[in-house]
């Protein structure tokens, strides 16, 4: 079946034509139908799978078929996501989706000034993409009303639900009509989570797509064991193999993006960083110079490793193995989005095998090793650029050190030539 062939508006029809989309993949073939009816839908299905349009479809179709008939009054939808990167994604995939049906999404967000939030808010909006926090704050404050909400979208909602976020998210759904419909998204979910999303709704659908294999399809991923202290000469050498691809690596803390950000510089190798630790405009500009291309390698925490879609990732490195399993998947899910191909390649030094041990029971299988025989490993280090600059500062040193022996030896020859006159 083909887009054309949909109850969606012809508006709609057109928005999926520029963008290329023909027609629905899996998971948007299977949670249409019910989210068009109404039905609440609890939807787990691989990353890059087209989850977004999954729901921003049959949404931005009922939105606008009421708008049309009734005045503006008030949020309609709203969806809670967990990163402001993923809300500006977010709000521009319904913009894009729903141009020309009058329906407008918005997007707010911490780490940057309510103040012109709030001002647009005030104009009026649709659709309202949130991060928990702002949107808690801005409803405390009365700047927003949930009252008219007639749906509620939780993307990533696993996450959504677990121990960061869900004081949050119940606060902000005590607040919501009781009579509304729920939709839950993600690519991975555990059976607790599972418990609690159904308590917060009515009878919902439940569509499962390939839930034994969590990792998509597209992603060729694998394991290599490099001891910690030489995982940044891996790395070099991933990138100088791959000079015109994209490379997106994770590391486990804001401390460590920095450090490799920095080993990276020293051989010679362009990189920006992305975590928790930086002001929102500096995470802004960072993602829209890697989205662009202009620098290749990007170095992120688990903040990026959620729900974000930059087009031709080619490859995922987890330099540090997530702590948490299900973050393996959503991490190597950056690269292998919709029909490209990905390849996702994950560093683990000893003391972490215990990590990918749980990594590999969480995906009931285990990860491909790629076996680096002896002389290769060395050969990765030798020829490390750091290892030149190295050999570089040793021969000049050597070189140094003669010249000052020559230099002694001929000052020394001269005193005697001198003694001898
Ligand atoms: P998910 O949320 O499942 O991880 P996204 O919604 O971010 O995936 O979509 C992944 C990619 O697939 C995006 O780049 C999107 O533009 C593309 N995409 C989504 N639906 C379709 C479709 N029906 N046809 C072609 N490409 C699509
Ligand atoms: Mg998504």
């Amino acid at each position: 079946m083909k887009f054309e062939d949909y109850r969606i508006s012809d508006e709609i029809k057109n928005s999926l034509s520029k963008l290329g989309f023909r027609k629905p993949t899996d998971i948007q073939f299977k949670a249409i139908p019910p989210i068009m009816k109404g039905e609440d839908v609890l939807a787990i299905a691989q990353t890059g799978t087209g989850k977004t349009a999954a729901f921003a479809i049959p949404v931005l179709d009922r939105l606008q078929f009421s708008k049309n008939r009734r005045r503006d009054d008030g949020i309609k939808c709203v969806v809670m996501v967990p990163t402001r990167e993923l809300a500006l994604q977010i709000t521009e995939v319904f913009n894009e989706i729903g141009q020309g049906t009058r329906v407008n999404t918005f997007s707010v967000f911490g780490g940057v000034e309510q103040g012109p939030q709030i001002a647009k808010l005030e104009e009026g909006i649709d659709i309202l993409v949130a991060t928990p926090g702002r949107l808690f704050d801005l409803v405390s404050q009365g700047y927003i009303k949930l009252n008219r909400v007639e749906v509620l979208i939780l993307d990533e909602a696993d996450h959504m639900l677990d121990l960061g976020f869900i004081h949050d998210i119940r606060q902000l759904i005590s607040k919501l009509p009781r009579q509304r419909q729920t939709l839950f998204f993600s690519a991975t979910i555990n059976e607790k989570i599972k418990e609690l999303a159904y308590s917060l709704v009515n009878k919902p659908v439940r569509i499962q797509i390939s839930p034994k294999d969590p990792v998509a399809k597209n992603v060729d991923h694998s394991v290599m064991y490099v001891d910690m202290d030489d995982k940044r000469f891996f790395l070099e050498r991933v990138v100088n193999e791959n000079p015109d691809k994209k490379i997106l690596a994770f590391v486990r803390t804001k401390v460590r993006a920095e450090r490799v950000v920095a080993a990276m510089d020293r051989v010679g190798i362009r990189a920006i960083s992305i975590h928790g630790g930086k002001e929102q405009k500096d995470r802004t500009e960072v993602m829209r110079q890697f989205k662009k291309g202009e620098v290749k390698l990007l170095i992120a925490t688990d903040v990026s490793a959620r729900g974000i879609d930059i087009p031709s990732v080619d490859y995922v490195v987890n330099y540090d193995l997530p702590e948490q399993p299900e973050n393996y998947v959503h991490r190597v899910g950056r690269t292998g989005r919709g029909t490209e191909k990905g390849i996702a390649i994950s560093f683990c030094a000893p003391e972490e095998k215990p990590i990918l041990e749980e990594i590999q029971e969480y995906l009931t299988k285990e990860i491909k090793v790629l076996t680096v025989d002896k002389e290769d490993y060395e050969a990765t280090i030798d020829f490390s650029a750091a290892a030149t600059y190295d050999w570089k500062s040793l021969i000049k040193e050597a070189e140094e050190t003669e010249e000052k022996i020559k230099a002694s030896k001929a000052k020394k020859a001269k005193a005697k030539a001198k003694k001898k006159k």
